[in-house]
């Protein structure tokens, strides 16, 4: 297995102006040609001039020589007629297992540069050249741009920040923040009101909030009984939220409405980064934390949420999929002793790593500001602050990674 820990998966699944511009040039654009059913655009400047059968493939070749080949099945199964697929819900409805083994077609380029296929029971199946064309073998048609890595002097002039009214009220303004908070993984938005549960009318410009044991929202303030250590005010070490959940929340928002106590700064650090740094400096040690299982537990009078998983999680291919860090809720885990002396070893090194000036970025959330970032990669914190010198109040809440990557998807339609 290769494991190059720089290669951050790339959470951002906007499709990118890369990938789907016409390779033709500005310009060249051309409307489509066939409806596909798809709310993607499409629009390119080539055609087709030749369709071929070539054993189970169809081998397509565009007016510019490109050329690719799509298994009959494939294009059977993809038909955008409306019997094949809804012409409102624009899902599929064709069954391949309810119809007769389809043949192979016979292929043309027709008039307008698009593919009809006529099956052996008659059906006929048009494709358009450029929706063809971007769904040839190979492509991806969710391009991923990768993540910007940062550390506090890539920082140093401050967390990439749109102003609150230009988020609500523009499909701009709401595409800059949740662009910059996909790349880096942590974005501001600033001068907002500092209205009680502004925080979820942020969220549902896109989406809906994620549940958890917390609430649809909450409150972070410092309370006579707490179940947390956020509702307390002591220091906050950098951490993520909820790694005892299977499903960890994926994106946090954290939004001030009264930030007058001493102290308090809020702290960040990119923990793609971290982990980074941890693999060049100690391979045994990041390994360990790759791959020893830990348990994660909350427990309160109503609740005991669990869930087993190395601190650092990485994808089959080596790329960073998450960090699982989180002190305070870090379960009492039967270790055997040799397992204990690797762990606490990589551990320390980690977490001192997390706390270091060259990663970690700190400043004053204002009231009115909201500070958003991706759960799963940014580490948070707080230092102490002092309740009895004014008011500090925080409301927070989360949102799933499908519905930030979905709004981002539906703002680049336009
Ligand atoms: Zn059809």
């Amino acid at each position: 297995m290769t494991t190059d820990p720089h290669r951050a998966r790339p959470r951002h699944l906007l499709q990118s102006r890369a990938a789907w511009a016409p390779d033709g040039g500005i310009g060249a654009a051309t409307g489509p040609v066939v409806d596909m059913g798809e709310f993607g655009s499409y629009a390119g400047p080539h055609r087709l001039i030749a369709a071929e059968n070539a054993g189970e493939q169809v081998r397509l070749t565009w007016d510019d020589g490109a050329t690719a080949d799509f298994h009959r099945l494939w294009l059977r199964d993809n038909c955008a007629c409306a019997d094949c697929r809804h012409p409102q819900t624009r899902e599929r409805t064709v069954k391949l297992v309810d119809i007769d083994e389809p043949g192979r077609p016979s292929v043309s380029a027709d008039a307008d540069g698009a593919l009809t296929c006529t099956w052996a029971d008659g059906h006929v199946s048009r494709f358009d050249p450029n929706w063809l064309r971007q769904r040839r073998p190979g492509m991806e048609t969710d391009a991923q741009p990768t993540p910007r890595l940062w550390t506090a002097a890539r920082m140093a002039d401050g967390l990439p920040s749109v102003d609150h009214h230009a988020v609500m009220h523009s499909d701009d303004g709401l595409r800059q923040w949740l662009d910059a908070l996909t790349r880096d993984g942590a974005a501001l938005i600033t001068n907002g009101p500092t209205d009680l549960n502004e925080v979820v009318r942020v969220a549902e410009r896109i989406g809906w909030p994620r549940e958890t044991n917390f609430g649809r929202h909450f409150d972070v303030v410092s309370k006579p009984n707490p179940n947390n250590a956020a509702y307390t005010a002591i220091r906050l070490e950098p951490h993520v939220d909820l790694p005892n959940w299977q499903r960890s929340p994926d994106f946090q928002f954290l939004y001030c409405l009264e930030n007058e106590a001493e102290g308090g700064e809020s702290l960040l650090v990119d923990g793609f980064a971290v982990a980074g740094a941890l693999a060049q400096e100690d391979p045994e040690a990041f390994e360990t934390l790759c791959t020893l299982p830990i348990d994660f537990r909350f427990q309160d009078s109503g609740n005991d949420i669990r869930f087993r998983a190395p601190v650092i999680g990485r994808d089959p291919d080596g790329t960073l999929r998450e960090i699982r860090f989180n002190n305070w809720i870090r379960d009492a885990q039967p270790m055997h002793p040799e397992t204990a002396e690797r762990f606490y070893r990589g551990y320390r090194r980690f977490w001192e790593l997390l706390r270091d000036p060259r990663y970690m970025i700190r400043f004053q959330l204002k009231p009115g500001c909201m500070m958003a970032f991706d759960n799963l990669r940014v580490l948070h914190g707080r230092e102490e602050f002092f309740p009895n010198t004014g008011k500090r109040h925080l409301q927070g809440c989360y949102i799933d990674r499908d519905l930030v990557d979905s709004r981002l998807r539906v703002l680049e339609r336009s």
